[in-house]
C-alpha cells in the first residue's frame, strides 16, 4: 500500500508537469493550428537557466526565478518574432512542423553549448526531510509542483475569459477571420500564444528540476509525453490537457513501478495508439465543426521546384553516374571511403523519408526507429541465432511493416499532424527499447557483427560494399519515380496538398498513407541492416531519435520534394563534421540553424537553388519567375483563409486565354466515358444492366443536417431523373452546398436517405460514392495547386487506373499503355474545355474561371455518369458562362446525368430540365425553368430580391 502510495504520488507530481506541457501545445495549437514540437524544449531550459541564476550568479530563488522567465520570454519573443511569423501563413502545414522540429533541434544544440552534456539537478526549494502521511513520504518539492500547476491552471483560466487579450486568443481559435474582422490583433494573440506556452513550459521545469535531473537530451522527450498527454486529453481542449497529463503521469508511474521502465514508454505509445483508433478526438475533446467542403486554413505560397530541362537534368544524372561508378578508385585510399559509405546508407533511408515526407507530405520525426529495428533484428538474428544475412533482412522487414502498419493505421485516421506525434513517440520508445534490453546490449550496444553478405559473398571490403548501397540506391530512386509519376502513386502528392480534396475525389487517401509509410519503413529497414553489417556494430546512439530529427533535417537542407535534392542534404550533413571537429561539437545546434534558414530561404532546398542558378536567364526560369510573382499577387494564391461562402476569394478578373471553342463538341474530342472498359464498381454495373427508364440517377429523401443550432438543412427531397441536368438554386447559406456534402458522404445525415440509382449510399465514404459513379465540384475549387493541368485532370481519372502499386513502380509494361491512354484521354478533355495549352502550367497559375473549367475537366475525367457541380460558373464573365452553358448541355448529351448549382439564372435557366428551390434549408418549389420562373413564392423568396437589385 505504501509502495502503492509513493508510486502514484511520483506519477501525480509528473502528471502535472505533462499537464503544463499539454495546456502549452493545446493553447499554441488553438491559435495557429500548429504543433509547437520545441515546447518541450522549454521545461529544460528552464531549469536550466534557473540553476545557473542559482549557482553559478547566487542569487536569491525567487530573484533566479525571476531572472529565469524574463530569460525564457526574451528567447521565446525573438524567435516568434524573427522566425515563427514570418513562417506562418507562408510555408506549407508540412513545413510549418518540420520547422518546429528544427526549432527543438537548436534549442538542444544551444543547451549543450552553453550547459553541456552533465546533467543537473537544483537543490529543492524549502531543504528538509519528506513529510510522512501514512507511510507514504510527501517531499514538499511534490507540494510546490502541484500547486504551481493549480495556480498556473487557475491564472491561465482567468487570464482567457477575463482579459481582452485572452479574450481575442478566444476567439481567434474560433475564427481567426472572423476575429480579425472584429479587430482582434491577430498577430499580438499569435504571439502571446507562444510566450505563455513557453512560460508554462519553463514554470514547469524549474519546479519539476529538484526531482530529478535533466540535460540537453530530455527536451525531445518532455515534448513526447507533452504531445502524448494533449492527445489523450483532446488537442485544444484545455481541461482536456490538465486531464490528458495527470492521467498519463499516473498511469506512466503505475507501469514503470509495477512492469519496467522501459515499458514505461512504450506504455505511452501504446496508449497514443490505441487512442488514436478509438478516440481520435482524445478523451475530452471535441471533433472540431470545421467545414469540410473549405480547404485548410493555413496553407503557403506555392513552391514549384524548378525543374530542369529533360535532356539537361538526364544528362547531369548520367554524368553523377558514371563518376559515383568510378570512384572507389580514386577513394580507396583515402579516409573519406567510409563518409562515402555510410552517406549511402543514410541515402537509401531518406529516399523513403522523401517519399513519406518530401512526396506524401507525412511528417515523420521517426525515420531513424526503423533503421533500429532493421538494424538489430538482423544482427541479433545473425550473432545469437546464426541465420543468414538475408533472412535477417527479411526479418527487419518483416517487422518494420508490421510496426509501420499499425503506426500507419493510428496516424492515417486523423489529420497529417499526428503522424509527426506517432512517429517521434515511436522514434524515443525504440531508443529506450534499444537502451533498456540485455539482448541489444543497452547503452553501449552490439559488438563483433559479421560483414553483411549474401550467399556466402561477403561484402567486407570498402569497395564491395561501395557497389552493393549505391546500387541499392539508385534502385530505390527509379522505383519511387515511377511510382510517384503514375496514376496510383500520384495519390501521394496529392494527399500532401489537400487530404479532403483528394478523398472527396475518390482517392483513398487513408490507405494510400499506410501505404506510403509501409514504403518508406522498408527502405529504412532495410538501410539499418545494412548499417549494422558495414560498421560491425550497432547502438541505440546511431538510430536515435535525433539521428531521426536530423534525417529531417538532411530532407529539407536538400530540397524535400525533388527526390535528387535530399542526397545532396545527407551528403552535406555527414561530411561537414569529418571536415572540422569543431562543426561536429556544434552539429545540433548548426542542423537545426541551416533547417530553420533553408526552411526561410531556400523552399526547395540546396538543389532547388542549383536548378535555379543553373537556369538563370534562360526562358525556363522567367517563366518560372513569372508563376511565382502571379501566385504571390493574385487574391487566389496565397490562400487565404476561408471559412465562410463569403470569406471566400474573390476579385479575380483575369480572364483565361480560352483557345478554340466557339463550338463545344464532346463528340469528337472525348469518347463517351466506358465504363465497361473502366472497371465501374458494382452500383453502376449494376444499375447499368437493370437501368430502367424510371429509375431517377439520384433520389433524395427527407434529408436533414444541423450544425451546433444552425439547421443547414430541413427535410429536402427531390430526383435527378437519369441523363438529365437538374439545378439547385437559392439565396446564399440556404443549404444547397451542404446538400452536396451530404450526397457525397462527407457529412453524415441527421435523418433521411440517399439513392444513387435506387440503391442506398449510407455508410459509404466519400471514395467509394466516387466508385459508385458519381462525381462532384467544390464551390471553391479544389485543384491541387502544385500538380500541373494535366496532372490535375489525370488525378481525376485515379478511378479509372486499375494497376497495382508494385507494377506501377516496376513501370511495367501494360502500365505505361495505360499512362498513354489516360493522357490522351486528359489531353483531349482539357481540349474541349480550352486548357490545352496550359497542360504543363502549375494549376495554381490559372485564373478563378480557369480553375473552375479544371474542375470541370477533371469530372469529366473520372467517366462518372453523375455530376453534381457547386458552382461551376463562379468567377466567370458572361461569355464564359455561356460557353459553360453550352458545354454542360454538350456534356449530357453525350449520356451525363448534371445537378448544377449556381447563382446565374441565365445560366440555370437556360441548362436544366427541372429546377429545385431551396430557402432556409426548405424545398420551396420544384420543377421545370418554366414553373419555377412563374411560382409566386419564389419570386418572393429569391426573385424578387434578385430583380430590385437587377
Ligand atoms: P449554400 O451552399 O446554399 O450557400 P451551405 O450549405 O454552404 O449554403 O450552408 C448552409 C448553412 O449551413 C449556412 O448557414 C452555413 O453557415 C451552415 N454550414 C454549412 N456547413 C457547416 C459546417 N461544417 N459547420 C457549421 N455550419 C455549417
Ligand atoms: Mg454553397
Amino acid at each position: 500500500m505504501t509502495e502503492f502510495g509513493n508510486i502514484l504520488i511520483g506519477g501525480i507530481v509528473d502528471g502535472a508537469i505533462y499537464a503544463l506541457l499539454a495546456l502549452g501545445f493545446s493553447l499554441v495549437f488553438n491559435v495557429t493550428t500548429v504543433l509547437a514540437l520545441a515546447q518541450g524544449a522549454f521545461v529544460t531550459m528552464g531549469a536550466l537557466t534557473m540553476n545557473s541564476f542559482m549557482v553559478s550568479a547566487h542569487l536569491p530563488i525567487a530573484v533566479a526565478f525571476i531572472a529565469t522567465l524574463a530569460v525564457i520570454l526574451t528567447v521565446t519573443g525573438i524567435v516568434e518574432w524573427v522566425i515563427i511569423r514570418p513562417a506562418l501563413g507562408r510555408i506549407s502545414y508540412t513545413n510549418l512542423l518540420i520547422l518546429m522540429a528544427g526549432l527543438l533541434t537548436a534549442f538542444e544544440g544551444g543547451a549543450f553549448l552553453i550547459w553541456g552534456s552533465i546533467p543537473y539537478t537544483l537543490r529543492q526549494f524549502i531543504p528538509g526531510k519528506p513529510f510522512d502521511v501514512g507511510g507514504v513520504s510527501i517531499a514538499s518539492q511534490d507540494i510546490w509542483v502541484l500547486a504551481t500547476m493549480i495556480v498556473c491552471v487557475g491564472l491561465l483560466w482567468v487570464f482567457l475569459t477575463r482579459t481582452t487579450i485572452g479574450r481575442g486568443m478566444r476567439a481567434t481559435a474560433e475564427n481567426m477571420d472572423a476575429a480579425r474582422l472584429m479587430g482582434v490583433s491577430v498577430d499580438r494573440t499569435i504571439l502571446f500564444s507562444f510566450l505563455i506556452s513557453a512560460l508554462l513550459g519553463a514554470i514547469a521545469g524549474v519546479v519539476i528540476a529538484p526531482l530529478t535531473s535533466l540535460d540537453f537530451t530530455s527536451m525531445a522527450g518532455f515534448t513526447t509525453e507533452g504531445l502524448i498527454a494533449v492527445t489523450l486529453g483532446g488537442l485544444g481542449s484545455l481541461f482536456g490537457s490538465v486531464t490528458g497529463g495527470m492521467v498519463l503521469g499516473v498511469m506512466d508511474a503505475l507501469l514503470s513501478g509495477y512492469v519496467s521502465s522501459t515499458f514505461g514508454t512504450a506504455f505511452g505509445l501504446i496508449l497514443l495508439i490505441l487512442l488514436l483508433i478509438v478516440r481520435p478526438q482524445g478523451l475530452l475533446g471535441k471533433i472540431r465543426g470545421a467545414r469540410a467542403d473549405i480547404a485548410a486554413r493555413l496553407i503557403g505560397k506555392e513552391h514549384m521546384p524548378i525543374q530542369l530541362p529533360r535532356w539537361l537534368s538526364r544528362s547531369g544524372m548520367l554524368a553523377v553516374g558514371i563518376v559515383m561508378l568510378g570512384l572507389p578508385s580514386f577513394l580507396s585510399q583515402s579516409k573519406y571511403f567510409t563518409t562515402f559509405n555510410i552517406v549511402g546508407i543514410f541515402c537509401l533511408a531518406i529516399v523513403g523519408l522523401e517519399l513519406l515526407t518530401g512526396i506524401a507530405g507525412q511528417v515523420s520525426l521517426g525515420q531513424a526507429g526503423f533503421m533500429a529495428i532493421g538494424g538489430y533484428t538482423s544482427a541479433i538474428l545473425v550473432i545469437h541465432y546464426h541465420v543468414t544475412w538475408i533472412l535477417g533482412l527479411l526479418a527487419g522487414i518483416a517487422l518494420s511493416i508490421a510496426a509501420a502498419t499499425l503506426l500507419g493505421l493510428a496516424g492515417s485516421r486523423v489529420r497529417g499532424m499526428y503522424m509527426a506525434i506517432v512517429t517521434l513517440a515511436f522514434g524515443i520508445f525504440v531508443e529506450a527499447v534499444g537502451n533498456g534490453l540485455g539482448i541489444t546490449g543497452g547503452p553501449s550496444g552490439l559488438y563483433g557483427i559479421p560483414s553483411f553478405s549474401i550467399g556466402g559473398y561477403s561484402f567486407d571490403t570498402e569497395t564491395r560494399f561501395y557497389y552493393l548501397i549505391w546500387g541499392l540506391v539508385a534502385v530505390a530512386l527509379i522505383l519511387t519515380g515511377n511510382l510517384i509519376r503514375s496514376s496510383r502513386g500520384r495519390i501521394f502528392r496529392v494527399m500532401h496538398e489537400d487530404d479532403v480534396g483528394a478523398r472527396s475525389l475518390g482517392l483513398d487517401t487513408r490507405r494510400a498513407k499506410v501505404i506510403v509509410f509501409v514504403l518508406s519503413a522498408v527502405l529504412g529497414s532495410i538501410a539499418g541492416t545494412l548499417y549494422a553489417g558495414y560498421f560491425h556494430y550497432f547502438s541505440p546512439g546511431m538510430v536515435g531519435s535525433a539521428v531521426s530529427l536530423e534525417m529531417i533535417t538532411m530532407l529539407v537542407v536538400g530540397g524535400s520534394g525533388t527526390q535528387l535534392g535530399p542526397l545532396v542534404g545527407v551528403a552535406l550533413l555527414m561530411f561537414l563534421p569529418d571536415v572540422s571537429q569543431r562543426i561536429a561539437n556544434d552539429a545540433l545546434v548548426i542542423d537545426g540553424a541551416l533547417l530553420v534558414l533553408a526552411l526561410r530561404f531556400l523552399p526547395s532546398g540546396l538543389y532547388g537553388g542549383f536548378n535555379q542558378l543553373m537556369l538563370w536567364g534562360t526562358r525556363s526560369f522567367s517563366r518560372y519567375r513569372n508563376y511565382m510573382s502571379n501566385a504571390l499577387l493574385k487574391p487566389g494564391s496565397t490562400a487565404v483563409v476561408s471559412s465562410g461562402d463569403e470569406a471566400e476569394i474573390t476579385g479575380n478578373t483575369v480572364i483565361p486565354s480560352r483557345s478554340n471553342h466557339s463550338t463545344v463538341s464532346f463528340n469528337e474530342g472525348v469518347e463517351v466515358p466506358e465504363h465497361a472498359e473502366s472497371k465501374p464498381n458494382r452500383i453502376v454495373r449494376g444499375s447499368l444492366n437493370t437501368i430502367a427508364t424510371n429509375v431517377d440517377a439520384l433520389q433524395v429523401e427527407g434529408l436533414s443536417k444541423s450544425f451546433g443550432g444552425v439547421q443547414a438543412v430541413q427535410g429536402v427531397s427531390f430526383e435527378v431523373a437519369e441523363g438529365s441536368i437538374a439545378a439547385l438554386i437559392g439565396p446564399n447559406g440556404a443549404g444547397k452546398s451542404t446538400v452536396f456534402n451530404l450526397v457525397t458522404s462527407i457529412y453524415a445525415p441527421d435523418a433521411g436517405n440517399v439513392q444513387l440509382w435506387g440503391r442506398e449510399i449510407r455508410g459509404r465514404t466519400p471514395d467509394q460514392i466516387v466508385a459508385a459513379g458519381l462525381f462532384r465540384t467544390f464551390q471553391t475549387s479544389r485543384i491541387f495547386r502544385r500538380l500541373t493541368v494535366l496532372e490535375n485532370v489525370l488525378v481525376g481519372g485515379y478511378i479509372l487506373s486499375q494497376n497495382s502499386y508494385f507494377a506501377q513502380a516496376l513501370w511495367m509494361r501494360n502500365v505505361q499503355r495505360k499512362e498513354k491512354e489516360l493522357v490522351r484521354r486528359a489531353l483531349a478533355i482539357l481540349d474541349a474545355v480550352g486548357l490545352s495549352d496550359r497542360a504543363n502550367d502549375p494549376a495554381f497559375t490559372l485564373p478563378l474561371a480557369g480553375q473552375k473549367y479544371l474542375d470541370l475537366a477533371r469530372a469529366l475525367m473520372s467517366g462518372a455518369r453523375l455530376l453534381l457541380l457547386d458552382e461551376p460558373g463562379a468567377g466567370m464573365n458572361d461569355a464564359e458562362t455561356a460557353e459553360l452553358g453550352a458545354m454542360l448541355l454538350a456534356i449530357r448529351d453525350v449520356g451525363h446525368t448534371i445537378l448544377v448549382v449556381d447563382h446565374n439564372m441565365d445560366l440555370v435557366m437556360g441548362v436544366a430540365d427541372e429546377v429545385t428551390v431551396m430557402d432556409a434549408g426548405k424545398v420551396i418549389a420544384n420543377g421545370t425553368p418554366d414553373q419555377i420562373q412563374r411560382n409566386e413564392s419564389v419570386i418572393v423568396a429569391y426573385f424578387g430580391r434578385k430583380e430590385v437589385r437587377a
